[in-house]
């Protein structure tokens, strides 16, 4: 290049090596996206295996979701990279059917709602069923109060309760709050699970509306949907294209210190010492990603920020899933739809959602066969008062199976014997979902901004971007793009829509 001066100036040379630390779906997509740039990329992953959340296990012959089962559809952003993977014919949207919920009361198939179990509409004749006349009545007055009121709370049960009072927290933002996010309302940051909430109730004048108007956003028809063979299929895929692209992959790569090269320019990492006997190795790259959970991410990228101890996020709560697989011919009417959620007010149930996913899915009742049934209940449920992980979770895998097996019996209205049971399985979680407690979108924003003093790296995954994956494909592209974009590299069109927020 030659200046107005005429003396010449170097370009300064383009980075060619990254470096991802995480192998979940967020460090996987990163890692596709920077090697179809052309960068040289190692990603390394702490676990034996990469897709984090997003992954499968077999039981009793039946390869099913572990984690993740379906993703949002009010983005783009899930559908295009499944597209770019080969694997948009194999999209599925689950039964109509709909969900239930189960309250102290019985099972009621679930009022529609807007975001969070909120309802759209407060006027509903629906909602006397779960919501009493008194407390439809509390739930009405959401449109006749100024929008001042409940605007400037922080939790979502603060939020509801101003508004619609507390029968709706507890009937139906609960049960919703809790399958999805394993917490209570009251611990939950609205602005970090349903952006643009608050200023739509300021602007509409009711949080029905609000509420509404976010669900409207998302495209007609099922807003979520899943993959035929599970998601899991995403990770596998993920993987296959990433070391197509040359990605070099390492497992079992538990990153505890992060460095600058003092070698080159860039990044180095080392890893815990393997138990096996296998030396340490370090890996490097100019750019880095860090694409962990958010108390790793701050831990290791601490030294290197301004205040980090400020933006670092609380661990995720500890979930259990119980899968059992039945033979069981009074399950095939689906008698509670796709399945349930559970309010907190019920005493004769521990579990805190059960998906019914032989229901759900086409995929998964033709693979199991006739009369054979999936089930999947969670556990893991967080109150106001406890922070701590529920007793539930803490149980060996032989317990919870038998507790699951008496809990689908009640929740589904169908006696259920353990000689029925063909399969089961345990899979547990610690920290995949990220703890969204008040104060979160502040650190969320924090970090974010002292990142930006650190040109060559960008952090990503779902405790910055919102659970689940709509939010963090559509987050974690759009961070690796500006990264590339900043050291000089030309990238195809933004992908995806700026999903963030619940899933
Ligand atoms: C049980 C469950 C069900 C879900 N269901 C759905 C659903 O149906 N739909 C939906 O949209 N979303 C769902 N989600 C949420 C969604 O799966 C997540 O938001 C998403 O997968 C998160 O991806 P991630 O890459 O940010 O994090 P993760 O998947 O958690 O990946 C982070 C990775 O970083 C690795 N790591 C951590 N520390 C280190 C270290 N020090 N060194 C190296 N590697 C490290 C971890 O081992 C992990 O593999 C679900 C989540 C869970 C847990």
């Amino acid at each position: 290049m030659t200046t107005s001066s005429g003396e010449k100036r170097r370009t300064p040379r383009r980075p060619r090596t990254a470096l991802v630390v995480g192998g979940g779906v967020a460090g996987l997509t990163a890692a596709r996206d920077l090697a179809a740039a052309g960068l040289r990329v190692t990603l390394v992953e702490a676990s034996d295996h990469f897709g984090g959340a997003v992954g499968a296990h077999e039981v009793a012959g039946l390869v099913l979701d572990s984690g993740a089962e379906s993703f949002a559809t009010r983005s783009t952003a899930v559908p295009e990279l499944l597209d770019e993977l080969g694997l948009a014919d194999r999209v599925v949207t689950p039964d109509p059917a709909g969900s239930w919920l189960y309250l102290p009361e019985g099972a009621i198939p679930a009022p529609r709602s807007g975001v969070l179990g909120i309802p759209a509409d407060p006027s509903d004749p629906e909602l006397r069923v779960p919501l009493g006349r008194a407390g439809a009545a509390r739930a009405r007055l959401d449109r006749v109060l100024p929008a001042a009121v409940g605007a400037g709370e922080r939790t979502v049960g603060g939020l509801v309760r101003a508004r619609m009072g507390q029968r709706v927290v507890d009937r139906l933002v609960s049960p919703f709050v809790s399958g999805v996010y394993s917490t209570h309302p009251d611990r939950l940051d609205v602005d970090a699970v349903a952006p643009g909430l608050r200023s739509r109730l300021r602007e509409l004048g009711s949080l029905g509306a609000a509420a509404g108007a976010l669900r409207e956003a998302t495209p007609a028809g099922s807003n979520v949907a899943g993959l035929d063979g599970g998601m899991n299929l995403l990770s596998e895929r993920l993987v296959h294209d990433a070391e197509r692209l040359g990605v070099k992959l390492v497992t079992r790569y538990d990153v505890i210190a992060l460095d600058r090269d003092p070698r080159r320019p860039g990044w180095m990492v080392i890893q815990r010492q393997p138990t096996d006997g296998d030396k340490t190795a370090v890996a490097r790259g100019e750019l880095l990603v860090m694409a962990t959970d958010g108390p790793t991410a701050v831990r290791l990228m601490g030294s290197h920020m301004q205040d980090a101890q400020n933006y670092t996020p609380r661990s995720g709560p500890r979930i259990a899933l119980a899968t059992l697989v039945l033979d069981c011919p009074a399950l095939d009417p689906a008698p509670r739809g796709t399945g349930l959620l559970v309010s907190e007010d019920v005493r004769d149930v521990r579990a805190k959602a059960l998906t019914h996913a032989s229901a759900k899915w086409k995929w998964v009742a033709r693979e199991a066969g006739e009369h054979r049934h999936v089930l999947r209940l969670s556990y893991g449920r967080a109150t106001p008062r406890r922070a701590g992980p529920s007793p539930e979770v803490a149980l060996e895998d032989k317990h919870l199976i038998a507790l699951a097996l008496g809990d689908a019996s009640t929740l589904l209205g169908v006696p259920i014997a353990p000689e029925q049971l063909v399969g089961a399985d345990v899979v547990r979680w610690h920290a995949a979902l990220p703890r969204t407690d008040p104060g979160h979108s502040a650190r969320v924003t924090g970090f974010r901004r002292a990142l930006k003093e650190i040109p060559d790296a960008a952090a990503v995954g779902a405790w910055l971007s919102g659970t689940g994956l709509a939010a963090v494909v559509a987050d974690t592209r759009k961070q690796v793009r500006a990264l590339l974009e900043h050291h000089g590299y030309e990238v195809a069109a933004p992908p995806g829509g700026a999903g963030t927020g619940s899933q």
